[in-house]
């Protein structure tokens, strides 16, 4: 292999095997792709020791992917049922999984994850160190931290979420203009709760270049965390927010420098009105990187439908520059989620991705569209349980209320105004009452 991470390999003219993976899915030119990943604006997550890896490509002229977070935890400790999730969230669509596991043997389900799973598989190390060192916070020292993430990367993870952006500084500021709601990143808690207890600076900002160093020679992605994502409405754009942002862009520009590829995370809670202006400072201020929400949730007040507010926001944040989507659950903010929570938050993350990519023009995203109502025109059911984003539940749906005629359905029954319309363009009789 002669080049580093893939951001090398394209700044030094080289189309890697990822690279014409990628335009072949996205039916993008090789060398396009080449020259977005050589500029930063489209990052491919593929760590050298991730052998089994699909590649996708995350860059706002793509497809929206989406993330999954799953991973062992207390109550969940069943490794095998832990992958089965996995596996099934693949399957139904997810490009990205990260692994939040909490307990147990991290590292074996981690290297299971990697040994196994085709997606782009993230991490957060930070979550990891306090499980993985079994000791007090304050007595983790600046070394564990960067270990854990050089473990990370040996272990074949693609990206990582590394809180480097709230530092001493942004921790005064955030201080002083009192929030509503604090900090709700958890890794961003951790770290900040770190440089309370030891008064020492955040070793992920400190030692920047080490851990640029370790991103390197893995080719692990970067994924800049966002501490002071807002965790309500009232937060959003908040000046926590935009000074954690502007050392963001500060750290993506160095990354690049050392042919570090990054993606960018960002909020949170965000009233619709503020998702657009969002994405375009994000843009400016970190130089066309690709951006990774978590959400956005347009509303605070509908726990159980969380996966609903992240979808709006979602789909309105893909349309004017996200390209990653990260799912969010009907159990957001109550407890973890089921499997079919996480389905439900497949899906619902999906269907944004996809309201974007049409709203973009994504070369592709219309003709699924197209090829649903053409099936709907002609009542074709079994076409549109094929195309369906979620065919198993649109067959039960079905199946669950029988209609008169099999050419309609219980909603309106013979007066089916597409079977009607069929058959007065055919030139034959409409049996309404009948
Ligand atoms: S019966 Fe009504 S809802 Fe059902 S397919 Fe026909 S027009 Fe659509």
């Amino acid at each position: 292999m002669n080049y580093t991470t893939q951001m090398n390999a394209a700044r030094n003219g080289i189309i890697t095997d990822a690279m014409k993976t990628v335009a072949d899915y996205e039916q993008i030119d090789a060398e396009r792709i080449r020259e977005l990943v050589a500029k930063g604006q489209l990052a491919i997550p593929a760590n050298k020791n991730h052998q089994c890896l699909k590649p996708y490509g995350i860059g706002d002229m793509l497809k929206t992917k989406i993330n999954v977070n799953l991973g062992t935890s207390k109550d969940c400790l069943d490794m095998d049922v832990e992958l089965e999730k996995v596996m099934e969230a693949v399957k139904m669509g997810a490009e990205s999984i990260m692994d939040l596991s909490s307990f147990g043997d991290t590292q074996k389900f981690r290297r299971k994850l990697t040994a196994e799973c085709p997606a782009v598989i993230g991490t957060v190390p930070i979550y990891d160190a306090v499980v993985y060192y079994n000791k007090a916070l304050r007595d983790i020292t600046s070394d564990e931290w960067i270990d854990i993430v050089r473990m990370h990367a040996e272990d074949g993870v693609d990206f990582m979420t590394i809180h480097c952006g709230i530092n001493r500084a942004t921790a005064e500021r955030f201080k002083k203009s009192k929030r509503h709601t604090n900090i709700v990143s958890r890794g961003g808690s951790i770290i900040f709760a770190w440089m309370e207890l030891t008064g020492n600076e955040n070793p992920f900002f400190e030692r920047y270049d080490e851990l640029l160093e370790i991103c390197q020679q893995y080719d692990v992605t970067l994924s800049l965390g966002d501490a002071c994502r807002p965790g309500s409405i009232e937060d959003a754009g908040d000046v926590s927010q935009i000074e954690e942002l502007v050392t963001l862009g500060e750290l993506t520009t160095r990354a690049w420098e050392k042919d570090v590829q990054v993606i960018i995370e960002g909020p949170g809670h965000m009233p619709l009105n503020q998702i657009q202006a969002n994405m375009e400072i994000q843009k400016t201020i970190c130089k066309g990187a690709p951006f990774y929400v978590l959400g956005p949730l347009v509303t605070d007040v509908a726990p159980g439908y969380d996966h609903i507010t992240a979808a709006i926001g979602g789909a309105i944040a893909a349309t004017y520059g996200a390209s990653f989507l990260c799912y969010v659950t009907p159990a957001e903010h109550l407890r973890l989620p089921t499997v079919d929570d996480v389905k439900e938050g497949i899906i619902a993350s999906k269907i944004a991705a996809h309201a974007a990519d049409i709203a973009k023009g994504i070369k592709g995203a219309r003709d699924w569209d197209h090829d649903m109502s053409e099936a709907r025109r002609e009542l074709d059911w079994e076409r549109q349980f094929e195309l369906a984003m979620d065919g198993e539940k649109a067959r039960r749906y079905r199946a669950e209320s029988t209609p008169e005629r099999e050419d309609t359905c219980t909603m309106c029954g013979k007066m089916c105004a597409v079977r009607n319309i069929n058959k007065i363009l055919r030139g034959e009789d409409v049996d309404i009452m009948d």
